[in-house]
């Protein structure tokens, strides 16, 4: 039985109980969807590309800062206007181009630390409004982000997010214990060791919280994870943790599920095929790719304006002749295309990576 069978829509953004039917089938069929940071619409559609050809689902998101880049620099964002505009904007472009890739899409936002509340009050407020016309949030599903905050005050207010999204059906994301790092302007590359394991008794005390909500959230538990590549250091990864996760919340549920909990995989640049799999195999549905698919980005255009350099310098001129045109060197759809395939090649990697690829 394909992915597709266990969702009522089949292609283009999905929300409510598909989303949760998605994750599930998942973790029954050991692999993750990738979550994938998107900026503008060259990068969404690189990433749908992949995910096309590669017969997957795949999870869109835009960080508050990536948001702000899709509304344009030049907005201002002093009370999180171009965060919100640009999320939105992000969002109705993906609603409306994801069904010509013919696959299910999951649109997302991602971390939402205490700071930048306005911008998820706004999101709110926009699912709301499309919530009133058509039945179902603008947004799959978001992620609040208050692990920095006191253990009880992040569960509380996580909760208060959670039920007012609950009312619409709507997935979202918390973390719990600090995914080290730097991403997005939130440094915490000073806190304590000890914060960036989580322990299973402090897992389960959200699911407790939130479970009598809806069943549509998952938990970033850190694990020893860090946004970025880093050197090999201190920090070691333990994705093996999240089984005990999984085992304790089995226990006091009495579930008949390995894996009763939804878990989400961040800050795993650089990770190992091994470290991944552990975390796939202990219920993680979700892993973001920011950092690689970045880097990946880069390499198409790099490449391209290194070794066409010659043709680039002037609108006519080139090593072929003085007066040939070089229109068709310097023209955005040959060069941002360079990007825009290296791009779909790393997420592709990323796709058959987790055993995404082939699940539609
Ligand atoms: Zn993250």
């Amino acid at each position: 039985m394909p992915a597709s069978d266990v969702l009522k829509r089949k292609t283009g953004v999905i929300v409510g109980d598909d989303v949760r039917n998605l994750f599930r089938y998942a973790q029954e069929h050991k692999f993750a969807i990738p979550a994938i940071n998107v900026t503008s619409s060259s990068t969404v559609n690189a990433a749908l590309e992949a995910a096309r050809d590669a017969n997957s689902p795949i999870i869109l998101q835009t960080s508050q800062g990536g948001a702000a880049y899709f509304a344009g620099k030049g907005v201002a964002n002093g009370n999180q206007e171009a965060s919100i505009a640009g999320a939105i904007a992000a969002a109705h472009f993906i609603r409306s181009i994801a069904p010509a890739y013919g696959i299910p899409v999951i649109l997302h936002t991602d971390h939402c630390a205490k700071k930048l509340l306005p911008w998820l009050d706004g999101l709110l407020d926009a699912d709301e409004a499309y919530f009133k016309e058509h039945g179902e949030p603008l947004f799959s599903s978001h992620m609040i982000d208050l692990s920095e905050e006191p253990h009880d005050a992040n569960i509380a207010t996580t909760k208060k997010y959670f039920e007012r999204a609950a009312k619409m059906n709507q997935w979202l994301e918390m973390e719990i214990g600090i995914t080290g790092g730097e991403e997005d302007g939130v440094d915490n590359s000073h806190v304590h060791v000890s914060r960036l394991y989580t322990q299973p008794e402090d897992v389960f005390a959200v699911y407790e919280a939130l479970a009598p909500v809806s069943p549509n959230f998952s938990i970033a538990a850190a694990f020893g994870n860090v946004h970025g590549v880093y050197k090999p250091g201190n920090v070691k990864l333990q994705p093996e943790l999240l089984g005990d996760h999984q085992k304790y919340a089995k226990e006091k549920l009495n579930s008949k599920l390995d894996t009763p909990l939804f878990l989400v995989f961040h800050g795993g640049s650089g990770s190992s095929k091994e470290e991944f799999e552990t975390g796939i195999s202990h219920g993680v549905v979700k892993v973001n790719i920011d950092t690689d698919t970045q880097y990946a980005y880069l390499i198409g255009i790099r490449d391209y304006v290194l070794n066409k350099k010659d043709y680039l310098m002037s609108q006519v001129g080139n090593p072929e002749g003085d007066d040939k045109p070089n229109k068709k060197y310097f023209d955005p759809r040959v060069w941002v295309r360079e990007g825009e395939k290296t791009m779909k090649a790393r997420v592709t990697e990323a796709l058959e990576f987790f055993n995404t690829a082939g699940q539609l």
